[in-house]
């Protein structure tokens, strides 16, 4: 079978792409359509053809999977961040469990048997949407020149317009329509990509939901907004409203934030609470955006952890030490590593504030850090946690946590590829993978985080 560009054909979809995409088979021949649903009979348009494989776009749904639901958002499919909306939130969960057992399997090089004993249920919401503390609004134009906020569509940089999104907190909406009425009344052009023009790049919200405290910060290609007070003055009228900054951002670049950021009303960082430990958060510090499923998590580290009050805890990639702080309650002695000076401060503002003494932080590069310590000062540890961004562990990283000789590993991921890769180095140098653990962290994406604990093998 082959098919070639504008071919329509029919097919019934059986499994789900990394991407949630729908992938169907005709005679071998693997199609892979966005949109479709798992259990969906589809009628599809080949827009790219490969010899085995195509992409193909949904053009009909011909008998709808049992699995398909009504999605709650209007831009489901344009927008980048949703990507399986339509489909039963039980089915995704299913999904994201599968997702990290097969990378397992296939990249770990795990037995699948094996796998499938050690992985425990998958940890989900109850209700899996408003549940994000923090969204970043680019700024831009519509085709008849009006100012928009909102959503890029998937993998491009134009914007859909959306203030109301339904993984994000209420405020948002009252928030950017603020802003946006500033900008028209004040003239304040929104930041353009091509021509690098323009002032208003991004609005940072982040809320604080244990304590209502919100934050914003603008990202601005330039030095000052015009008319700073009456912007001011106009958020303050949102309940709750604590930090107001900016961020200074005049690079030709894809990164969102800053460095710099100048404060414009209130305090610079707002305050949440997991478990009976505040945090202060501030615009450019690291902090897990879905703050029930990420009590579960930390939860579940610290009963992987299995301390006992004697132990020596390594937290590696600590952001603001909210693992470290956890485990602290419960540990002889925690050190956290984290590459962000400023995450570092927050840690130990948020030791010092909760009144937990038994912590040390390191600003530096786990990989670079780890070495260092191991090597001139031969430090210790019973137990190391880890949790990296994507890319996950830097093989020094690695292989110093081998050298050190943990009673435990904890690895908390939001890769399960390159958590799979680093599974398989421990393996490989006298570890074991015991169990593991998805928590839906975003649900309606494709995302996933897992919990595992890996130990010496005897
Ligand atoms: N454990 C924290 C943060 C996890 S996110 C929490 O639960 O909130 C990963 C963190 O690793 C981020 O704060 C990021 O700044 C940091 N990071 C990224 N690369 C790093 C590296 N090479 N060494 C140390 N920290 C790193």
């Amino acid at each position: 079978m082959e098919f070639k560009k504008n071919d329509i054909c029919r097919v019934t979809i059986e499994d789900i792409g990394t991407d949630g995409e729908g992938i169907g088979k005709i005679d071998g021949f693997t199609l892979f359509i966005k949109d479709a649903v798992l259990g969906d009979e589809v009628e599809a348009k080949i827009m790219k053809a490969k010899k085995s494989y195509a992409y193909a776009k949904l053009e009909k749904v011909l008998t709808p999977s049992p699995f398909r639901v009504e999605p709650k958002c209007q831009f489901h499919k344009q927008c980048g961040g949703c990507q399986i909306q339509a489909m039963d939130y039980a089915k995704q969960l299913e999904f994201k469990h599968n997702k990290v057992r097969n990378n397992l399997i296939r990249i770990g090089g795990l037995d699948a048997e094996y796998v499938d004993s050690i992985m425990e249920e998958p940890v989900g919401m109850e209700t899996p949407f408003y549940y994000r503390n923090k969204a970043q609004f680019p700024f831009g134009k519509n085709k008849e020149g009006k100012i928009i906020t909102g959503f890029y569509a998937g993998r491009t940089h134009s914007i859909i317009e959306n203030t109301a999104c339904a993984l994000g907190v209420d405020e948002n909406k009252v928030i950017l329509e603020k802003i946006l009425k500033y900008m028209e009344e004040e003239k304040v052009a929104p930041y353009e990509e091509e021509t690098h023009k323009g002032l208003l790049r991004h609005a940072l919200i982040r809320k604080g939901f244990a304590t209502g405290q919100l934050m914003v910060c603008l990202v601005i290609n330039g030095r000052k907004l015009p008319a700073e007070d009456k912007l001011v003055q106009s958020l303050l009228e949102v309940e709750g409203m604590t930090s107001i900054s900016v961020s200074v951002n005049t690079e030709k670049t894809n990164v969102i934030m800053g460095k710099e950021i100048r404060l414009l009303y209130g305090k610079d960082q707002i305050e949440d609470e997991i478990d009976g430990i505040t945090f202060k958060i501030s615009p450019l510090s690291f902090y897990q955006v879905n703050p029930v499923q990420t009590e579960r998590i930390y939860s579940q580290a610290l009963k992987y952890a299995d301390l006992n009050g004697d132990e020596t805890v390594w937290d590696l990639y600590c952001g603001i030490g909210t693992i470290s702080l956890f485990l602290a309650r419960k540990a002889k002695h925690v050190y956290g590593v984290e590459i962000v000076p400023q995450a570092i401060e927050d840690a130990k503002e948020n030791a010092a504030r909760n009144v937990i003494e038994n912590v040390d932080f390191y600003v530096g590069k786990a990989e670079v850090v780890l070495p260092e310590k191991y090597e001139k000062e031969g430090i210790f540890a019973d137990v190391i946690v880890v949790d990296p961004p994507r890319k996950g562990c830097d093989e020094d990283c690695l292989s110093t946590m081998v050298q050190m000789h943990p009673k435990r590993i904890v690895y908390v991921s939001c890769d399960s590829a390159t958590l799979a890769r680093d599974v398989k180095y421990l393996e490989e140098h006298g570890y074991k993978l015991m169990q593991a653990r998805i928590f839906d962290n975003f649900p309606q994406s494709v995302h996933v985080e897992t919990v595992c604990l890996i130990i010496p093998q005897k």
